[in-house]
């Protein structure tokens, strides 16, 4: 067990931090100076480190880039009201991470490694959170093997890592999704609830070609009858049907989105009916001819909320209703941004403090 002592870290002398331009930054594209990395070994995790963020050396053989034992996170860092950093969640983020480790065959981060990885590596980067409302500390939390070795077995070492990225608000025109009938993302009992990485490179041919149509994204439906919906790209999906919050309930093949868990929350807080079932494009479609269907949004870290404006079924596009803003899902927006920044009551002790 590693001990709770300062974290080495080797500063960087040639901060990046003066040459970034907060106002034009592409999602993605700007890393902070440092990173978190620790290597597990032998069966136990070394010492944690702190170094420049920069490129790292892996054997050809790397069994990760060959067959795919690569999990992520994705969370982020919120300027606060008292010039304060705070992260949103980081403990759900943590127990996921395991999720998908266990899945993955690999092994699991302890709580306190993870966490004071993560709080030490955001204050030494703290200036890189940015102030301006709508902005934020991306955070990358990062697993993959790390054996040369060319078998297909689990591999016996793997290197954890953590680095940031400052963040804009995420521009999202209103989506235009279509459902997906011919391609699957995840099966029941494939890996689709773990975040590992050949989830999203499976998923990038049939999202290519509902751009080339125009669709910004895919609405997933269920592997066996391509009839259930599960999630919209890369984020999960929420309805507001006939004044009720109704989302497709969690499986083996649909991620846990922790942006859905506290939007399912905040609902129910707000007095609303939340529905976790099943909902089958039918059931959308037919809500939506009878003007029942009030309301449909993606919801995850990089967007929160990005509202769906036209939905694709069957060749033919059909536009959704514009939300009211007294409509839930601006409400849940602003309550999600106001507790992120400090401002709203945190009833739920959802922020932590850095
Ligand atoms: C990460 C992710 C989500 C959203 O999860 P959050 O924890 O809310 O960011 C939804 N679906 C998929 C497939 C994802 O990878």
């Amino acid at each position: 067990m590693i001990d709770i002592l300062p974290i080495n870290t080797q500063k960087t002398d040639t901060s990046r931090l003066e040459s970034v331009d907060f106002d034009h930054i592409e999602f993605g594209k700007v890393f902070s100076d440092h990173m978190f990395a620790v290597d597990f070994v032998d069966g136990e995790w070394q010492e944690p480190h702190i170094v420049p963020y920069g490129d790292i050396v892996v054997s050809p053989a790397n069994s990760a880039l060959h067959y795919g034992q690569a999990i992520f996170e994705g969370m982020k860092a919120y300027h606060q009201a008292d010039g304060g950093v705070a992260l949103f969640r980081p403990l759900d983020n943590w127990a996921r991470l395991n999720v998908s480790a266990q899945r993955m065959c690999m092994p699991e981060i302890p709580e306190d490694l993870f966490m004071q990885g993560l709080k030490e590596l955001i204050r030494l980067d703290a200036q890189w959170v940015p102030a301006k409302p709508g902005s934020s500390l991306y955070i990358r939390p990062f697993m993959f093997a790390t054996d040369g070795f060319i078998g297909v077995r689990p591999s016996f070492s793997y290197r954890f890592i953590i680095f940031t990225c400052p963040v804009n608000k995420y521009y999202t025109k209103p989506l235009r999704v279509r459902f997906e009938q011919t391609y699957v993302r995840s099966a029941e009992g494939g890996a689709g609830y773990a975040k590992a990485a050949g989830n999203y490179g499976g998923a990038m041919y049939p999202s290519k070609l509902a751009q080339d149509q125009g669709y910004h994204n895919l609405i997933w439906t269920d592997a066996s009858e391509h009839r259930y919906v599960e999630e919209s790209g890369t984020m999960n999906i929420v309805f507001v049907l006939d004044g009720k919050v109704v989302t497709p309930a969690l499986s083996t093949s649909i991620l846990d989105g922790i942006t859905r868990r506290s939007v399912l929350a905040l609902a129910r807080d707000m007095g609303l009916t939340v529905e976790e079932r099943k909902v089958s494009s039918v059931e959308i479609m037919e809500a939506l001819a009878a003007g029942k269907l009030e309301e449909a949004f993606g919801v995850g870290t990089a967007a929160t909320i990005a509202t769906i404006a036209t939905i694709g079924y069957e060749g033919q596009d059909y536009d959704l209703p514009v939300a009211p803003a007294t409509a839930f899902s601006h409400r849940v927006r602003a309550a999600l941004d106001a507790i992120r920044a400090g401002e709203g009551a945190d009833i739920h002790d959802w922020m932590v403090r850095v």
